[in-house]
């Protein structure tokens, strides 16, 4: 939707305006921070590297949590590390995306059953936007995931809460 558009469908166009360029902003310069936690993180530089290129989306890895607006759950939350995980999550100022990259992270992947050691999923500690399913994903799924993010952050705004955005974005991919 454009920012014209914006403007008119919600009948405000002082505030909508306002919303769009903002969030327009917000969304051409993702800062995830550069850290990976086991073999997705490989996909994850891949797809930083120049075959994929990620900063054509306006998204630039940053060395510090402070610098930081998306955090990318890159492989495996070992127990020992998600207390570390959930530190740095908290060092990020607002607003901040999470997305989940890969089965370890979504779900404990294949230490789902006897893997004492790994969190069965990082949303138990920190809560997740985005979630890309693989073993692990390719740098496609990633960027496809990128940009539900992007997404979201257009959905957001003012009037619209980052529970009701992901309310649409989930209708919006369910309806064919
Ligand atoms: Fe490695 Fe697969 Fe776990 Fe990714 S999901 S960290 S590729 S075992």
């Amino acid at each position: 939707m454009g920012l014209l558009d914006a403007a008119v469908s919600r009948q405000n166009v002082l505030v909508t305006s306002v919303d769009s360029v903002l969030n327009w902003a917000r969304l051409s310069s993702l800062w995830p921070m550069g850290f990976g936690l086991a073999c997705c993180a490989i996909e994850m530089m891949a797809t930083n590297a120049s075959n994929y290129d990620l900063e054509r989306f306006g998204i630039f890895p940053r060395s510090s949590p402070r610098q930081s607006d998306l955090m990318i759950v890159a492989g495996t939350v070992t127990m020992k590390m998600a207390e570390r995980v959930v530190r740095l999550y908290e060092q990020m100022p607002e607003p901040r995306y999470v997305l989940s990259m890969g089965s370890c992270s979504n779900c404990g992947g294949p230490y789902w059953e006897h893997g004492y050691h790994v969190l069965k999923g990082v949303d138990r500690v920190i809560p997740v936007d985005v979630y890309v399913p693989g073993c692990p994903p390719r740098p496609e799924a990633l960027i496809g995931g990128l940009m539900k993010i992007q997404e979201l952050i257009r959905m957001e705004g003012l009037g619209v809460s980052r529970a009701d955005a992901l309310k649409k974005l989930a209708e919006a991919e369910s309806d064919p």
